[in-house]
This record gives C-alpha cells, structure tokens and sequence, in this order.
C-alpha cells in the first residue's frame, strides 16, 4: 500500500480510452479498500462531487472537466479460498481472467480481453461471446454512499440485466470495493455459449474445449476487431461497443430480421444485432467525421483521434441514433456512462 496520492492538473483524456475529457480538480488514487472508503467519505462529507474511475474504458469524459474528486481504484489483491475468489475493485480485469486460467478455474475465460478494473464489471454485467460476470459473481461489496454503510450485495440485490445492473442503474450510490466470483475448478471450459467462437474453437455450441484454448481464441478474434487495448492499434481507441444490442418486441423486430438483421431470442423479445443496424443505416466501418467515426474493423465501436473531444463524439453517436431509429424504428442505448459534469 503507498500513501493516498492526489494530483491536480490531470486531464480525463489521460485517465480514459477514449481520451477525451478536461481537467480534473482533485485526482485521488488509492491502493485499498480502506483507502477507498476513506476518499469517498472525504469528498461526501466536503460535498465535493465525485467520480470513481477504475481503467476509465467505458465512460465518455465531459470536456468540461471534473469539478471535484475523481477517484481513481488502483487496489489490488486476489484471495483465494476453494473455487471461490475474492477481488480487490482495482484488480485489472484481463489480469485476474489469465490467473484464472492458470489455475485451472473455468466461469471467466472467454471474458478474456476486456478492459478495465473487477469492481467496474458487476455495473453493467460485463459480458462477451456467451459469458457475463452474473453467472460467477457471488457477492458485492459496495460502500452504500447514501448512508456511508459498508455491505455486502447478493446476486440478487445486484438486479443484474443485458449490459445492466442496479449499481449501473442507481448511478453515484454505489461503490465497488471488492468482487467474490465462485468459479468451477476444471481444466475444461464453461459450455461454450457463441457461435464464433465455438467454429474457431472447432467445437459444437453447448460444447467444452480447453480453458486455455478458449483464451486465445477470444483474445485472437478480439484483437481482429481492434477489441483488445492497444496503443498500437488506432481503432482501440474507443469504449468498446458504444451501443447495446437493443431488445424489441417480436412485431417490431420482424422486418428489421427480414432485412438480413441477425437477432437472438430473448425472452419472448428479440434481440437485435447493434452492428448491423450502425452498418446499413449508413455507418459501415471506417466512417469518420471530424476526428470520431467507426472503427474500421467494427462499426459498433465509435473511436476517436487526437484533438477529438466528448462534444464531437457524442454528436456523431447522436446522428448514428437518429439514423437508425429514422431507417429502422429501433432506438439504440449507448452503453458507456456519458459523465456528467457536478
Ligand atoms: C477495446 C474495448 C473493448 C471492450 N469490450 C467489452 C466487452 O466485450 N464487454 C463489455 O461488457 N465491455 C467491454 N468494454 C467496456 C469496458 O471495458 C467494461 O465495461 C469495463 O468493465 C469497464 O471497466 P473500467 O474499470 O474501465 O470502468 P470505468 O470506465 O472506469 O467506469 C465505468 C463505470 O463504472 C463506474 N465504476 C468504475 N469502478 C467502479 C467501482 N469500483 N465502484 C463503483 N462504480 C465504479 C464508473 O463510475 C463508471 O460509471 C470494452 C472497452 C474497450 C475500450
């Protein structure tokens, strides 16, 4: 643990992927959840507006900046007992998914790749190619900012959705201090749920394969996306998917599958496939403006380049919206947290 550090003059550019966002009044890093505690208590009882940030890869940063505390989770930590992990908030994400597959632990592997911190993961359940972190995630420990309480959430207090979560849902109450998954020990993977990744994997959908194998095969078809962090990769630079697959009615989804849309059952609504909503109503990979457009290798993923700012980015995720609703009657969400400043 180093001492509580707090910085001014820092941008949100440098604390984002998207590297967007003004100066910010108070950075304040911890290293544990102590520490943590204490930093959201300090800036509460100052009434100092406040932001947790962990890798800052799903969040659109205001240009104005940030009038108060933007706390940053660097804790870092990993107890094992049994199948059963418990996280500290700060712990990179894609590191815990290697140490999980190191160890013989199946329930995370195909997570792999996916950046930012633990503690970001229960906001909106983050998932990809068949998994989310609801179906490991056994117990939240959160700082419950309206009355300053430290506890622990169930699954099912977590309200856990698609892309979606009571914390994401009740935003600024909540904060992460650590992460329990319970994990299967198994050389094997979890069933393996996405079609892509079951053809590159040479298995049957609902089939295991090698928990190692399934790493690389979703780190491999992610880096072809440009979904894997890399300042070497200019499509990258983004906040991943910037939209959520939107789930409609039947009725309304017929036309749009009839027009070529993939979809998938959910529940008795459809999902519908973001993607290709962006692509054929306009806004197929590689279609820039300004300094912001679509990645050239995934048109979900709005990526941006320097001198871009979270004014121009939003902008032009608002012209994506109106075009899809006006071509197709969908409306689409973003996904990442579009801060707003005080
Ligand atoms: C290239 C790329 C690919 C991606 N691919 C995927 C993907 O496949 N699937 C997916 O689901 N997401 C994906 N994402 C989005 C993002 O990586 C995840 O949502 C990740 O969990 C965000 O973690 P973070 O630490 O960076 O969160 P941040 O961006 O720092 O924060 C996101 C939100 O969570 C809040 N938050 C952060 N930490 C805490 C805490 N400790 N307590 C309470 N609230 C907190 C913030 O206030 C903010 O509202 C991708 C992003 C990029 C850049």
């Amino acid at each position: 643990m180093g001492p509580v550090q707090v910085h001014q003059g820092t941008r949100l550019a440098e604390l984002t992927t998207l590297a967007v966002g003004g100066p910010v009044d108070r950075l304040v890093e911890v290293h544990d959840a102590e520490e943590l505690v204490a930093a959201v208590r300090d800036a509460d009882t100052a009434g100092r507006p406040l932001l947790v940030l962990g890798g800052g890869s799903n969040v659109v940063a205001p240009d104005a900046g940030w009038p108060g505390d933007v706390v940053a989770v660097r804790s870092r930590g990993v107890l094992r007992t049994g199948d059963s992990l418990v996280v500290q908030a700060g712990e990179p994400w894609d590191d815990l998914v290697a140490h999980t597959v190191a160890e013989g632990l199946a329930g995370m592997e195909a997570l792999s790749g996916i950046p930012g911190s633990t503690g970001a993961t229960p906001v909106q359940n983050v998932g990809a190619y068949g998994q989310e972190v609801a179906q490991t995630i056994t117990a939240v420990q959160v700082l419950d900012r309206r009355d300053g309480s430290v506890r622990t959430l169930a699954p099912a207090d977590c309200g856990f959705g698609y892309r979606d979560s009571a914390l994401k849902r009740n935003p600024g109450v909540f904060v992460v201090l650590t992460v329990t998954f319970g994990l299967e020990a198994s050389e094997l993977s979890m069933p393996v749920g996405y079609a892509e990744l079951a053809r590159r994997l040479g298995v049957e959908v609902g089939e295991r394969a090698p928990l190692a194998d399934v790493r690389t095969a979703v780190l491999e078809l992610r880096r072809g996306k440009g979904m894997v962090l890399d300042p070497a990769d200019p499509d990258s630079r983004s906040a991943g998917s910037f939209f959520t697959n939107p789930v409609v009615p039947a009725a309304m989804a017929g036309p749009v599958v009839e027009a070529g849309c993939p979809s998938w059952p959910a529940g008795d609504d459809v999902k519908l496939s973001a993607a290709w909503l962006v692509q054929h109503a306009g806004f197929g990979r590689g279609t820039r403006d300004g300094h912001v457009g679509t990645s050239s290798r995934h048109s979900l993923a709005l990526t941006t380049e320097p001198g871009a700012t979270a004014t121009e980015l939003l902008a032009f995720a608002t012209r994506v919206v109106d075009a899809v609703r006006d071509r197709f009657g969908v409306t689409l969400v973003p996904e990442p947290t579009a801060v707003r400043p005080g």
